[in-house]
């Protein structure tokens, strides 16, 4: 289960939609997501979100939970948004903080949705501090240019708003330990998540390997090895309670742009759970410490059940543990058909995903065809 996908649609179909977005999803074995607001027209009022949930219902059997985008100026539409099927607000960018007023819009969103509890979902770098940044422009420059220090200040300042107004807060990719240590030290009940790329790319290690720089660009960026290092070290040993993918697709010819114009993101959901549970295969953490991240704790907070019950239809991924391969991004469902992950070695692949009790997605190569047959008669009725 991922919490932060973007399955695009709409006007930005090109680059996703909810059918590729749940083809890639099972091809990753992922049953249930959580998907991002910023489409084109962004989901800020609740006719277009009630419209977004009855288009994807018709595209899609995916168990999906839909975020509200950040409204502009008046908050008071979260309440209407929470009864007509938003599941929280967010991811809040920093971009539209800006654009909206800054620490006093975020201070009225924080306020506003604390009274009408519905939780936020934050992407936090300070737009203020991005914007101080007078220096070169170019992908070698993006961890510069959205600097650690933008992550620790959002990071304080919704600590602080928190504080005062109680609001449920889920704080998504964070990139630095430190951030993560804040929130411990805060005592307060923040949940937060971490991406693969953060933890297992470093910005120059990325562009290092990647055909097109732009594929290493996203927010936020990719820090420097030593973070890196100390991000892994931090979920091998279970002090990362959820990794998400932040699953971005964009048309490989948008990540041809020059610096400014290449759009953010990296694609995830057909490599996440390979690249986690080879960690476990190579020993370098156990298997319950990837399942409750990718599992169990996504499940709760999307609020789905995990576990055994009579008379439901099954959702289900089989993995196979023995099935070493390079990542083939030529090969994804998704039609972003690019990572900075190509050509990383995993000992996993997702065999098959079971979706409502029928096969969704038969992982060719990974599955013998007895096994298959084997699932097939299972699920006869269910
Ligand atoms: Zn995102």
């Amino acid at each position: 289960m991922d919490i932060h996908v973007h399955f695009r649609d709409f006007e930005l179909s090109y680059k996703e939609d909810a059918v590729s977005g749940t083809q890639a999803a099972l091809a990753g074995g992922y049953v249930a997501v959580g998907d991002m607001p910023n489409t084109k027209p962004p989901i800020k009022t609740v006719e277009l979100l009630r419209r977004k949930i009855e288009e994807f219902g018709r595209k899609t059997n995916l168990h999906i939970r839909h975020y509200f985008g950040a409204p502009p100026q008046d908050p008071s539409i979260l309440k209407d948004a929470l009864i007509n099927g938003a599941y929280a607000v967010g991811e809040v960018l920093p971009e539209e903080v800006l654009d909206y007023g800054g620490d006093q819009y975020l201070e009225a969103l924080f306020r506003e949705a604390a009274r009408v509890g519905i939780p936020i979902v934050m992407h936090c770098e300070d737009p203020v501090i991005i914007n101080q940044y007078s220096g070169p422009r170019d992908f070698e420059h993006h961890n510069a240019i959205r600097g650690p220090r933008a992550e620790l200040a959002c990071v304080h300042n919704i600590i602080k708003l928190v504080y005062r107004y109680g609001t449920k807060v889920h704080m998504t990719h964070l990139t630095l330990p430190q951030s993560i240590s804040m929130i411990r030290l805060s005592g307060l009940d923040i949940t937060f998540d971490v991406t693969p790329h953060h933890m297992l790319l470093s910005q120059e290690e990325c562009l290092a390997r990647a055909e097109k720089p732009a594929y290493c660009k996203v927010n936020p960026p990719l820090r420097d090895e030593t973070t890196r290092r100390e991000l892994l070290t931090m979920f091998v040993r279970g002090e990362v309670p959820i990794v998400a993918s932040d699953h971005a697709p964009h048309a490989d010819w948008e990540k041809d742009r020059p610096y400014d114009e290449a759009p953010p993101g990296i694609v995830g959901l057909e490599t996440t759970a390979p690249l986690l549970l080879t960690l476990w295969r190579r020993g370098f953490t156990d298997l319950g410490t990837v399942m409750r991240a990718i599992q169990e704790r996504p499940a709760k907070f999307l609020g789905l059940n995990v576990g055994i019950r009579q008379g439901f239809c099954a959702d289900l991924t089989i993995i196979n543990t023995k099935a070493r391969h390079r990542i083939e991004p030529e090969r994804f469902r998704s039609k972003a058909k690019f990572s900075p992950f190509k050509g990383f070695e995993v000992d996993v692949a997702v065999a098959a995903t079971i979706l409502h009790g029928k096969l969704a997605y038969i992982g060719e190569g990974y599955i013998d065809e007895t096994t298959v047959k084997t699932l097939e008669n299972a699920l006869q009725g269910g």
